[in-house]
């Protein structure tokens, strides 16, 4: 059957070639799309130009955007929705606001006595509730590799969170998950990581401690681990995995534990030359 939006869709692909070249230099900077087959990243080739041409990048001046870093941004963008419908996932938002570095923005948190207590604070980044996503440069170059840090992932996460209203941690679920499963799970790793830093606010936890602050960036945390570091998300709450594994529809666990199984040594391997190529 014909259609329109099938055809519009090849023709902005055709416009829009990348190439071999252009396709291993950002890939080399992606450890986390090791062991994805050929059709796979096809997919995510395809899916990242037409990223490009429905968001606008806007670089603050001191930020000069080539088409390998705008693609390197689309393509990680683009990595949490390889297996689902082709829906408009990152629907309500136009415009991806990159800056030179991390940025001030004021916050405003009101304690439990009612008063309204202000300070700047750095951000790498923002998603704002139909608003644009922020982020800063350096983080979107430090995220790629298999460490427990995306900065992409994290914020569109916050995205993918405030597609059914407010982020709240709970993104529109598929028609095989409860919600009353996921928020049971989710709720009983949040309460068991905030006891663990309650009791020991320096506890070495599993992930990232910031996940403890609420429900919303304690989804967007998941979900960067789930992408970055699944061993150590699986490791310390294994219900969680699944959890996101049903929803993002993707097993990057296993992925990762077949690279690993054919060399063993494929984790340091990447972050040494992790460091050597952000050094
Ligand atoms: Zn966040």
């Amino acid at each position: 059957m014909w259609s329109l939006r099938a055809w519009r869709r090849q023709r902005l692909l055709a416009r829009h070639p990348v190439s071999p070249e252009q396709w291993a230099a950002v890939r080399q900077h992606l450890p986390i799309l090791d062991g994805l087959d050929a059709a796979e990243q096809q997919r995510l080739r395809e899916r990242a130009v037409l990223f490009l041409q429905h968001k606008h990048l806007s670089a603050l001046p001191g930020l000069e955007l080539d088409a390998d870093a705008r693609l390197l941004l689309a393509v990680q963008a683009e990595l949490p929705l390889l297996h689902l419908a082709d829906l408009n996932w990152y629907q309500g938002f136009h415009e991806i606001v990159l800056y030179p570095d991390d940025f001030v923005s004021p916050q405003r948190h009101r304690d439990a006595s009612g008063v309204v207590h202000e300070w700047d604070a750095a951000h790498s980044g923002e998603a704002w509730l139909q608003g644009p996503v922020i982020l800063a440069w350096p983080g979107v170059q430090a995220s790629g590799q298999w460490d427990g840090y995306n900065l992409v992932i994290h914020e569109l996460a916050h995205k993918l969170d405030m597609l059914n209203g407010d982020a709240n941690g709970l993104p529109p679920l598929h028609s095989n998950m409860r919600v009353a499963t996921w928020a049971s799970v989710m709720q009983s790793a949040f309460d068991l990581l905030n006891a663990e830093l309650d009791a020991h606010p320096e506890a070495e936890t599993g992930i990232d401690p910031y996940a403890a602050e609420n429900p919303a960036e304690f989804f967007a945390v998941t979900s960067e681990y789930f992408f970055s570091a699944p061993d150590l998300l699986a490791e310390a709450y294994p219900a969680v995995y699944a959890q996101l594994q049903l929803f993002y529809r993707q097993d990057p666990l296993a992925r990762l534990r077949q690279l690993q199984a054919s060399d063993p040594d494929y984790q340091a391997r990447t972050e040494e030359s992790s460091i050597a190529t952000n050094g």
